[in-house]
């Protein structure tokens, strides 16, 4: 994000769906997520510890939502957490940042006014 990050006051995503990815992320596997912020969930994925219930808030999560959070573990994060992207964060609509956003009373994201300024005319 360019000026402000909403992520910096919000993290309801972090407290709200299973946050589950392939074990071979973990750092026992050669990945990046330490093996003791998650538990296992089938032969395959792991989800972070604290997303495996309901209600869900990940143990790595820092602060309060919807005022001011951090992950704690942010270098090491997961696939899924890097993927997951706030609401017209480079022009894309993410309902699912709505919805983790709803869940916690928070308005969704509004796209950006000026998207980007447009080129230059060529007289
Ligand atoms: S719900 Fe959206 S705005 Fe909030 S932390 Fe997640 S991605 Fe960022
Ligand atoms: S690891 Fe960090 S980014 Fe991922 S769900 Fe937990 S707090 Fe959120």
């Amino acid at each position: 994000m360019s000026d402000s990050n909403p992520c910096l006051t919000c993290g309801a995503c972090c407290a709200h769906f299973r946050v589950s990815f392939f074990w071979g992320e973990c750092q026992s596997a050669g990945g990046s997520v330490p093996d003791d912020s998650v538990v296992p969930i089938n032969t395959t994925f792991v989800a972070m510890i604290g997303t495996d219930r309901k209600p869900a808030r990940c143990s790595a999560l820092m602060g309060s939502i919807g005022q001011g959070v951090r992950c704690t573990m942010y270098e090491n994060r997961s696939s899924s957490c890097q993927d997951f992207q706030a609401s017209w964060e480079q022009g894309v609509h993410n309902p699912q940042c709505d919805a983790a956003r709803a869940a916690h009373g928070l308005e969704p994201l509004e796209p950006p006014l000026e998207p980007g300024i447009s080129p230059d005319r060529v007289a």
